[in-house]
């Protein structure tokens, strides 16, 4: 066995010794109801439900690299919205994002990152270049506004209508971590 997955493992161990993630799981192994549906980058240190002091069954949370949209996406902000009713949508970026970084740079050198990350940069980029045309100077402003475009969009590309004040975006600061919304203008 893998050592790492070992770990891994015995984390898991750990957990199940955990009173109050047991009774949660109890209480909703029937079925969810999340309070809120989260669309965050996948950068591990970003642990969204960790972060927010929440625990299982409290968030639907997908996450894509520079939180990124595709069909997939949009179709699980659908089921969030449309199936299990969840009432707020939360858009989070976070300042030394890698994906919003490989964007600026196809922006300004012309050079895309190797694989499918190529599709993940061509989809921030236009974002990066609206942030500029609106005024977005550091990566931190546009990483704000990179996240609410994608609010934006989400709410524009759902068949289930996403009303903007049950939306927001916001930022995460690495080091000292605390959420920041993100409001018009950064
Ligand atoms: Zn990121």
């Amino acid at each position: 066995m893998h050592d790492i997955w070992k770990r891994m493992l015995d984390g898991n161990e750990r957990w199940l010794a955990d009173d109050r993630a047991a009774a949660r799981r109890m209480a909703t192994v029937g079925g969810q109801a999340p309070s809120a549906m989260v669309l965050s980058c996948s950068d591990s240190r970003v642990p969204v439900e960790i972060l927010f002091g929440k625990g299982v069954g409290d968030l639907f949370v997908v996450r894509t690299a520079g939180h990124t949209l595709d069909a997939a996406v949009i179709g699980s902000i659908e089921y969030a919205v449309g199936v299990l009713r969840a009432p707020l949508i939360v858009v989070l970026g976070h300042d030394g994002c890698g994906a919003v970084a490989a964007a600026i740079r196809m922006v300004d050198e012309d050079v895309a990152p190797p694989g499918h990350i190529r599709d993940i940069a061509e989809r921030i980029a236009p974002n990066v270049r609206r942030a500029r045309a609106e005024g977005a100077v550091t990566a931190q402003e546009i990483v704000g506004r990179h996240a609410l475009y994608t609010a934006e969009e989400a709410r524009r590309l759902s068949v289930f209508p996403i009303p903007a004040e049950c939306t927001v975006a916001a930022r995460y600061d690495l080091a000292g971590g605390t959420v920041t919304a993100v409001l018009q203008p950064v």
